[in-house]
């Protein structure tokens, strides 16, 4: 019951120093208000600038003990777990209070008992402390320099003139065309001291490698109320959810879930191309939840392109085909915000995407794809926080995702049918017809990726080159957006395929 429509932050920028400095002031994609902190510790000074949206309290977002200041951005799923190994648990109402509360008393390992969508820092003593949840799905970024390390949680808030002069940080990603920038990988806590900025990465969760084996009725039960509890944990009291429905089993499932808690909105989006709006259609009269249809051309879905790129801040081509579909859709919202459940990521450890029949192709599947997703930002809240809204994913709940992962690939793949685990599932609550449904990523569903081509077809790319161009575009894209900080309104698709094209033709691919 703690959760509002909005966390008490979207995000942050901070920054730590030995002597006296500010944080960084952007930009950023997130459209936020912003709140100040600065904090005199003992051996530091700790600022930072909180981006809230409009009714949330963004002093629930940070909180001073001692000679600590802890800051979050996000949300905490497992609250209850978490409150009853403190002894006065019950005092802390806000995830910032309840992780400064844990770091007292389990230090840097109170990050492998949080399950949230959150990225945290922790100034403590001499030590600034950098954390992601277990999938990363809240970029983190730092920029350090001895007695001086900024952090955002969008990359593109850290770009600098002046040239790097911080130490490199093992085990981070170093973000393409932003010297000293490094990313904060999944599931890690990055623990710095502040006066070298020298530091040392530390896990708190991994993928597993072992496969369980449990009877068809066992798994089922499993699937279920794993992603049931998932759901409950997402929504907020009082607050009417509003799914992202596609008609897939995915996102179909989800609503079911949060339909059988209350009411709930449901939205399709489809191009003048193509959509899947019957499908959703089935499953929202089944629900009788509040549907809606958003219709978006496709030049003006591939005009989005800039701002997909600079919310997501990934060089990936793939990954922006996928979430081009979501950005638009988030951004033609109303202006009022909205707590946003999506069916995104299930693909990921049930191998959906790969139409695989052969059990060891799907499990490497599978585990390929669950050593390389992080920094694709994938399930970034940027997305959405791009136009004021908040998103989570269910099928990336830590519990979920642990359990999913897990499974032998026979309970994924099973009677000729893909993602058979959770079809089976979700029996009870769906129409046949949707249970039974083929998966369609977003991607084809909306046309986008067959559009996107046709694109670089017209303005003269071969068709060998297109995979290679959309990377250049993407990357023209990220260079201009996130490198040189520029508003995708004053960034355009047509320019960057221009440029894109002049390098393909130069062969700099
Ligand atoms: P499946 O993977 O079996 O097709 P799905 O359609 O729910 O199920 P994806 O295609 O992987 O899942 O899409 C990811 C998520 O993006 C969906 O679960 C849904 O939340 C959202 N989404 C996809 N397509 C649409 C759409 N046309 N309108 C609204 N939301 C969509
Ligand atoms: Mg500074
Ligand atoms: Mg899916
Ligand atoms: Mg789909």
């Amino acid at each position: 019951a703690h959760l509002g429509t909005l966390p008490p932050a979207l995000g942050f920028l901070a920054a730590a120093h030995a002597g006296g400095g500010r944080a960084p002031e952007g930009p950023v994609a997130t459209r936020a208000l912003r709140a100040e902190i600065g904090e005199a510790l003992s051996v530091q000074a700790f600022s930072a600038t909180v981006l809230h949206g409009p009714g949330a309290d963004p002093g629930r977002a940070w909180t001073r003990a001692g000679d600590t200041v802890v800051v979050v951005a996000g949300e905490f799923y497992n609250q209850d777990e978490l409150r009853s190994v403190l002894p006065d648990g019950d005092a802390h109402d806000g995830d910032a209070g309840l992780l400064a509360a844990l770091f007292d008393r389990y230090d840097l390992h109170a990050f492998r008992l949080v399950n949230g969508r959150f990225a945290a820092v922790v100034a403590s003593g001499a030590r600034l402390c950098a954390a992601t949840d277990h999938a990363g799905s809240v970029p983190l970024y730092l920029r350090p320099a001895p007695g001086d390390i900024h952090i955002a949680t969008e990359a593109k808030a850290l770009a600098t003139q002046a040239m790097p002069k911080g130490p490199s940080l093992p085990g981070t990603r170093r973000v393409p065309g932003l010297p000293g920038v490094h990313q904060v990988p999944a599931g890690t806590v990055l623990e710095l001291a502040v006066d070298s900025a020298g530091g040392t990465l530390h896990r708190t969760w991994q993928p597993p490698s072992a496969r369980r084996i449990l009877h068809e009725d066992e798994a089922r039960r499993a699937v279920r109320s794993a992603l049931e509890l998932a759901v409950g944990r997402r929504l907020a009291a009082g607050v009417k959810p509003l799914a992202v429905l596609s008609g897939g089993i995915d996102s179909s499932a989800v609503a079911a879930l949060a339909a059988a808690r209350g009411p709930i909105d449901s939205l399709s989006m489809g191009t003048d191309l193509s959509d899947e709006f019957p499908h959703a259609q089935v499953v929202a009269k089944h629900l009788a939840t509040d549907h809606s249809e958003l219709v978006i051309p496709m030049d003006e879905l591939l005009r989005q392109l800039p701002y997909t790129v600079w919310a997501a801040e990934t060089l990936d081509a793939d990954i922006i085909e996928y979430l081009l579909p979501l950005v638009s859709l988030y951004r033609r919202l109303p202006d009022t915000p909205r707590r946003i459940l999506t069916g995104y990521g299930a693909d990921i450890p049930l191998a959906g995407m790969h139409r695989e029949d052969r059990l060891p192709q799907l499990d490497s599947a599978v585990a390929h794809d669950m050593a390389t997703f992080d920094g694709l930002n994938e399930m970034s809240p940027v997305l959405a926080a791009v136009h004021g809204h908040w998103t989570s994913h269910p099928y990336w709940d830590r519990d979920v995702l642990d359990l999913l992962v897990g499974l032998e690939a026979g309970l994924k793949r099973r009677y000729g049918r893909d993602k058979w685990v959770l079809r089976s599932a979700m029996t009870d609550l769906l129409p046949e017809e949707t249970v039974a449904r083929p998966k369609l990523g977003v991607h084809e569903g909306s046309g986008v990726s067959v559009a996107f081509t046709r694109l670089l077809s017209d303005n003269g790319v071969p068709d060998r080159d297109i995979a290679t161009a959309k990377a250049l575009v993407v990357r023209e894209l990220f260079d201009r957006t996130v490198v040189d900080g520029g508003h995708p309104d004053h960034v355009s698709t047509e320019g960057a395929i221009r440029t894109a094209l002049h390098r393909l033709r130069q062969g700099a691919a």
